[in-house]
C-alpha cells in the first residue's frame, strides 16, 4: 500500500487520514453533487473500510436520499462550509471524500463519470473516462 491518504476542510478544523487504497474514482453529475459542489460535478474517492479512517474535528451532517434512491450523508465543515466527505446508510463500509480536499489533489485519477446523463453543456469532464448515465452496473 503507498501512503495514507490525508486532507480536510479548507479551514483545517476538520481532518482526516485513511490507511486504505480507494475502489472507486469518479466525477459524478447528478443534480445533488451539482448542488452540494456548487459547480458542474462532485470529484470523489470512495475507500472500502471505516475502520482505516482516522477523522477529528466535528463536521456537520446532513441526509438526503438521492438521485439512485440511497440515502447520503454529506459531512461538511459547519466553520469554513467546504464539503469533505459522504456515506451512505445501504453501504455502511463506505467512506467517501471530495478530491479536492486531499492534501495532494493530484492522487485523484478518477476512472469514471457517473449520472453523465445530468451532464451541463458547460461542464466538460475527459471524454475518454467510461461514462455512464446513471450508476455503473455492480
Ligand atoms: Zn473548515
Ligand atoms: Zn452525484
Amino acid at each position: 500500500m503507498s501512503k495514507s491518504y490525508t486532507g480536510g476542510c479548507a479551514c483545517r478544523a476538520i481532518r482526516y487520514e485513511i490507511a486504505a487504497e480507494p475502489i472507486a474514482m469518479n466525477h459524478c453529475q447528478c443534480r445533488d453533487c451539482q448542488r452540494a459542489s456548487g459547480t458542474g460535478h462532485g470529484s470523489y474517492l470512495t475507500f472500502p473500510n471505516r475502520q482505516a479512517v482516522t477523522l477529528t474535528g466535528q463536521a456537520t451532517e446532513w441526509e438526503m436520499v438521492g438521485d439512485s434512491g440511497n440515502t447520503k450523508r454529506r459531512g461538511f465543515c459547519p466553520t469554513c462550509g467546504a464539503p469533505v466527505y459522504m456515506t451512505f446508510t445501504a453501504m455502511p463500509d463506505l467512506f467517501t471524500i471530495h478530491a479536492a480536499s486531499l492534501d495532494d489533489p493530484s492522487r485523484f485519477k478518477p476512472d469514471m463519470v457517473t449520472y453523465a446523463v445530468r451532464g451541463l453543456a458547460w461542464d466538460c469532464v475527459d471524454p475518454t473516462l467510461a461514462a455512464f448515465e446513471t450508476m455503473p452496473p455492480m
